[in-house]
């Protein structure tokens, strides 16, 4: 053996640390208006489909647990191009495979639907459980056409697919980025109504879009998401769907920083900074405030802009060493007379490396700056 290099699908499930995982595809058929793909601020890697002797070594990476869900076809984070995994050319044998390794976790496939005709779903039956998790974001073929840039019988294969798919005995998700922008409201509801015999669950991912995204591209996914976040509401309690809006900005956070704090204190940190994203500084702030007085030391917040990305990116997820550089110079700048003892970092920034989607580490801050990096 004198190779010892690993795929670029390899080392991204290695860094991130995923068990469930078995991503396939950089190719899609789609052109959808928000891909990410198309705006990333840096270059992303287009590695086709992943060739089936490196989806076999990705297999052997698979828990040999039982796992609630074998996940095929998301994308990790970031650094490759998203894909469609039911394009794959070997995607029955990759199936055959998984199902091979683990007889009883639900295989759960992404998909934009536009693959799932009779037949393709008669050949997906021998390997159920299988869940499928379609992108579905109108049910009106012309704004589906404008969103997926395909053609009619493309809508027609996704839209028919929910019938066939529960008739078969699949489990059926669906993601939907709502456009409210291009569609309206009334038509979300109107997918919403149409979605409802088939599945209960749906995963809403607000429109993203980074500095690259031309004006008149804002225009379309600019939304309001505090409003969005009260239609899902109202949506969610008239059709009993779980409607599951990612980054709400009204959903209380699930933060729990008391063991931390006081972790913090036993390791002699005076006084503590907690870096936080835009999505989660109002509430973080809030929540750690409220501890704030029942340990000895002292805790504050900063909040850390998205100037890689730019547009209206304000998850953590894609913060960068060179995010945290500013609002770190920028909060110790504020904080004269108080010395930092301690920088926390949220976690999930960086792969398992340590490493942002840049590739840059986050300990080069604690030498930067002379003091210690937490990341949790
Ligand atoms: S289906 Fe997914 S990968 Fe394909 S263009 Fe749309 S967002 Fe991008």
């Amino acid at each position: 053996m004198d190779n010892f290099s690993l795929s670029k699908f390899m080392y991204e499930t290695v860094a991130c640390g995923a068990t469930n995982q078995l991503p396939v595809s950089s190719v899609c058929n789609a052109r959808c208006l928000f891909c990410s793909n198309k705006m990333n601020p840096f270059k992303i890697h287009r590695v086709g489909f992943r060739p089936l002797e490196d989806v076999k070594k990705g297999i052997a990476l698979l828990s040999p647990q039982p796992v609630p869900e074998i996940r095929i076809g998301d994308s990790l984070p970031g650094r490759i191009s998203e894909g469609e995994a039911l394009l794959h050319p070997d995607i029955f044998e990759i199936l055959r495979l998984v199902r091979e390794k683990n007889q009883t976790s639900v295989i759960q496939v992404s998909t934009n639907g536009t693959m799932l005709t009779r037949k393709f779903i008669e050949k997906l039956k021998p390997f159920q459980p299988l869940k499928v998790t379609i992108s579905y974001h109108s049910n009106t073929p012309r704004n589906w056409r404008r969103i997926f840039n395909l053609k009619e019988d493309k809508y027609k294969t996704a839209s028919d697919s929910f019938f066939l798919l529960l008739k078969e005995g699949f489990l059926i998700e669906v993601v939907i980025v709502p456009l409210p922008k291009l569609v309206g409201y009334p038509d979300i509801e109107d997918t919403l109504k149409y979605l409802r015999p088939f599945t209960k669950d749906v995963i809403i991912f607000p429109p993203g879009y980074s500095a690259k995204a031309p004006p008149s591209l804002r225009k379309i996914l600019d939304s309001d998401y505090s409003e969005m976040s009260r239609f899902f509401t109202k949506m969610r309690k008239k059709y009993l769907m779980n409607l599951c809006l990612m980054t709400d900005p009204l959903k209380p956070l699930n933060f729990d920083p008391r063991a931390l704090m006081l972790e913090t204190y036993k390791a002699r940190f005076s006084h503590v900074l907690w870096l936080f994203s835009e999505a989660a500084y109002g509430h973080a702030k809030k929540i750690l405030g409220d501890h704030d007085p029942y340990v000895p030391n002292e805790h504050s917040a900063f909040m850390v802009k998205n100037h890689t990305y730019g547009g209206n990116i304000i998850c953590a997820g894609l913060l960068m060493i060179q995010d945290y550089r500013k609002a770190i110079r920028a909060a110790l700048k504020k904080s004269k007379k108080e010395k930092i003892a301690l920088l926390i970092l949220p976690k999930i920034s960086f792969d398992r490396f340590g490493d942002d989607l840049l590739g840059e580490n986050y300990s080069r801050l604690s030498s930067e700056f002379g003091v210690p990096v937490w990341v949790r």
